[in-house]
């Protein structure tokens, strides 16, 4: 990975659609890292920098590359760095774009027969595409090792954000390990987190508002949703990103299961968060819808409306949770034991 990267002359890094923090911090981090090594790479994504996440630009500039120069950083690119995704379906516009270029991947999600990249560094046992930027740039034992503070911040951010400010069944010793050299190279944790989750908005806030009115739990089986409708976006002016983190409020009412978050799409085509507590394995459930993820986050996109996509999302995680014998829950203040299904 490092040889094709010192070799590109004019280098693009990309993501997934919707960056999140591990998406935009791993790109941020490898682009400064190139830039100390002499090359100056374009950041090209399918859609917007998130706004959250422009306070570790910089002076880079990333394009959408719906815009002349991500249209032209494309045509001249002689390797295009994917990271936090290996799925050509996650790249969006991007995707034809990379037709007969060279693609290396950085990812740290389960591959899949889809997956692409060559040479590719994938390991799901990562908490974080960040940290395995941080292993090509900053390993303590990687030649000529070292990390600068704003490339230190943007790998700090990629990891809290991915692991749920270290919550997440992928916070390991690691995560921690890597983030006390992090923390060595200058990251100041409370700025970090005044950046990332002390500035919620008007839109923010009336999106929460909406998404917990509407947050309903199943009547017999451990599984809870939201479900947001366009409306709801365009009446309290939200973003996309200002989603992040709303499918935990379903995840962590007591008893739950399986968490979901449904999301109409402008196109009125359907987007789906799936989140696991423990035992069930939510990437199977988007995999049958077409989507995929990790065992515990997962998702997937939706060609058809809302109610029927939410139906059918519903009933295969119903299914899933019976498979586990999780569910379904005793009724409240009810006798347990004659409750308790087969
Ligand atoms: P989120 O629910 O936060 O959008 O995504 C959680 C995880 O699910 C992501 O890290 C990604 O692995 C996976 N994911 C989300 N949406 C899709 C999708 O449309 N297709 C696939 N294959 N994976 C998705
Ligand atoms: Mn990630």
């Amino acid at each position: 990975m490092r040889s094709a990267i010192e070799a590109a002359r004019h280098p693009v890094l990309t993501t997934h659609i919707n960056a999140d923090g591990d998406g935009a911090g791993s790109e941020v981090a490898l682009a400064l890292y190139m830039e100390r090594q002499g090359v100056k790479p374009a950041i090209v994504n399918p859609t917007p920098f998130p706004e959250t996440f422009k306070f570790l630009l910089q002076h880079l500039t990333p394009w959408s590359c719906k815009a002349e120069e991500g249209r032209r950083a494309l045509e001249r690119a002689d390797l295009i760095v994917v990271l936090d995704t290996s799925e050509p379906s996650r790249l969006g516009d991007v995707y034809p774009a990379t037709r007969g270029r060279r693609i290396a991947v950085i990812d740290h999600h389960p591959s899949t027969p889809q997956s692409i990249g060559d040479p590719a560094i994938r390991d799901a046992s990562a908490c974080a595409t960040g940290e395995l930027i941080y292993d090509l740039i900053a390993k303590p034992d990687a030649p000529n090792a070292s990390v600068s503070r704003p490339e230190a911040e943007a790998l700090y951010v990629a990891i809290v954000t991915d692991t749920g400010s270290f919550r997440f069944a992928n916070t390991t010793s690691r995560t921690h390990e890597i983030c006390a050299n992090l923390l060595r190279a200058g990251v100041d944790p409370q700025e970090m987190y005044r950046q990332l989750y002390g500035q919620v908005t008007d839109e923010r806030l009336e999106l929460l508002r909406r998404a917990l009115s509407s947050l309903e739990r199943d009547p017999e089986w451990p599984l809870a949703s939201i479900t947001l409708r366009r409306q709801d976006f365009q009446e309290s002016r939200a973003a996309s990103a200002d989603l992040e983190g709303i499918v935990e409020h379903a995840r962590q009412l007591r008893g739950v299961e399986i968490a979901a978050l449904f999301r109409e799409l402008p196109d009125k085509s359907t987007k789906v968060s799936l989140r696991s507590n423990g035992e069930a394995d939510v990437a199977a459930i988007a995999r049958e819808h077409g989507g995929g993820g990790h065992t515990k986050a997962a998702g997937v996109h939706i060609k058809g409306p809302l109610e029927a996509s939410r139906a059918e999302v519903l009933a295969s995680a119903r299914l899933a949770l019976r498979k586990k014998g999780l569910g379904p829950t005793p009724p409240p203040n009810g006798d347990p034991e004659a409750a308790r299904g087969p």
